[in-house]
């Protein structure tokens, strides 16, 4: 769009913002869609153009855009402390409700919280978590955190560090964090010509016992993985994964991190992905849908082992040195509080997984398009794979710039989606309806139409 009056928000945003995860060259040509204001499953940029937001935001947005009550919690909580922090024993009522609330929600084994502003912070802290734990027990060694390709935890140096996506590492010189990254469990793409599902998932398990072997289970903390991987493309795993995953680990007393930062909170129409995929976590890191992302806040919920060794350990060497300036910060508690008291209300959990076979179902339309590759998902995620070759499913030269454009064409035909690459990704609020799916797959089938 051009800038034309040099006084205007766009030009301004031109002139003062680096934005997140953008080619800034090319945001200085076509300057920002300045988002105003949201209603539902809507927002509307300054111009008054409505889009729907297909993403919720970042995966966030459960509750939709515009919930008053949220907004009300929020004004509550902020006349009457509207921030202290956590050091030193100080604690407010909303941290305190959300933890226990959060130990309730999550399974019994899962018996503690610790909160942080967002879900980089959560995976950093989970790190440092557990080697002031292995320290503690003497063994300093076991350090190394198992990680997989096309994974995202987030972008600090660790947490940024785990995530398994070449672009998130190019240029960055992440300093030498013990990650080792698995093969990717994205069956349709990384699956060997002839290979079943099954077959599959027996390489998978065996490169994880072969890389234990070599590195030496002594030496390993922890898997950090999405039950269902989100911002590395909406990559479900493969039949029977996580329950052999999980069985080597325990054999090698390696704990599991469930990030279900984006997963968490019915997004795949369990309240937990956990549930879903018969995982039983050491630790759930959770975020986005925990606040609607109406304020900033990420929780990990952690098993009273890992509790019990910071205890000793903070009391044997005087503190547990690790915090953050708004950990538990009692307006994002209040705001979690509400959101979570607004999913339970209207239902959105257990209304998820129906609405769900609507998306999947209305998606699949496009597994004949000739641009379409795969067309996946579970509940209320899902992806279309955007493909040069259906038959061998080569990837588009360069990738991405076909995603890109089709991202554009939305943005024309009002819909915001996420291109991944040339995998276009959908995740809607939570409250979207069957007829809002029905428009919101409409609109994204004209932007596609426009790119054929
Ligand atoms: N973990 C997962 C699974 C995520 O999807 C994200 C963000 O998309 C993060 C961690 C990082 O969260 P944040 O962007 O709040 O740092």
């Amino acid at each position: 769009m051009p800038i034309a009056f040099p006084n205007s928000l766009h030009a301004r945003d031109v002139e003062y913002l680096l934005h997140p995860v953008t080619n800034a060259r090319r945001h200085e040509e076509t300057g920002p869609i300045v988002i105003d204001r949201g209603e539902g499953i809507y927002v509307y940029d300054d111009e008054g153009k409505g889009y729907i937001e297909a993403m919720a935001g970042l995966w966030s947005v459960a509750v939709g855009f515009g919930e008053t009550r949220i907004a009300d919690a929020a004004r509550r909580q902020m006349a009457r402390l509207p921030y202290y922090h956590s050091f030193s024993h100080k604690s407010n009522e909303p941290a305190i409700l959300l933890a226990e609330r959060l130990v309730r929600m999550t399974p019994e084994r899962l018996t503690r919280v610790f909160f942080t502003n967002s879900g980089s912070e959560a995976n950093d802290t989970v790190v440092k978590m557990l080697w002031y734990v292995n320290n503690a027990r003497g063994k300093p060694e076991k350090k190394v955190i198992l990680s997989r390709q096309n994974a995202y935890h987030g972008i600090t140096i660790t947490s940024g560090s785990l995530t398994g996506l070449p672009t998130n590492h190019r240029d960055f010189d992440l300093p030498n964090i013990p990650v080792r990254h698995l093969t990717c469990p994205h069956f349709w793409r990384y699956g060997q010509p002839g290979e079943t599902e099954e077959a599959f998932t027996d390489r998978l398990v065996a490169e994880l016992e072969s890389v234990i072997a070599e590195v030496g289970p002594e030496n390993i903390a922890a898997l950090i993985g999405e039950p269902l991987m989100g911002a590395g493309g909406v990559l479900p795993p493969p039949a029977g994964y996580w329950p052999r995953v999980q069985e080597v680990l325990r054999r090698n007393d390696i704990l599991l991190v469930a990030d279900e930062v984006i997963n968490g909170f019915g997004r795949i129409g369990t309240t937990f992905a956990c549930e879903y995929y018969g995982i039983d976590a050491d630790v759930l890191v959770l975020s986005k849908q925990l606040t609607s992302s109406y304020a900033p806040l990420a929780a990990i919920v952690f098993s009273d082992e890992i509790y019990q060794g910071i205890a000793d350990n903070s009391a044997k060497i005087g503190t547990f040195a690790h915090g953050f300036t708004a950990s538990g910060h009692p307006v994002s508690c209040a705001v979690a509080l509400e959101n979570l008291d607004v999913i339970a209300e209207k239902r959105l959990i257990e209304t998820a997984a129906e609405k769900g076979e609507v998306l999947q179902g209305v998606l699949a339309r496009f597994r004949d398009h000739p641009l379409v590759g795969e067309v996946r998902g579970l509940g209320l995620i899902a992806a279309v794979e955007l493909v040069a070759n259906k038959e061998t499913k080569a990837k588009f030269d360069p990738v991405g710039r076909v995603g890109a454009y089709l991202f554009n064409r939305g943005h024309e035909h009002g819909v915001i989606i996420r291109a991944i690459g040339d995998q276009i990704a959908f995740c809607p609020p939570l409250i979207i309806t069957e007829n809002e799916i029905a428009e919101m797959v409409a609109r994204f089938g004209r932007a596609l139409d426009d790119t054929a």
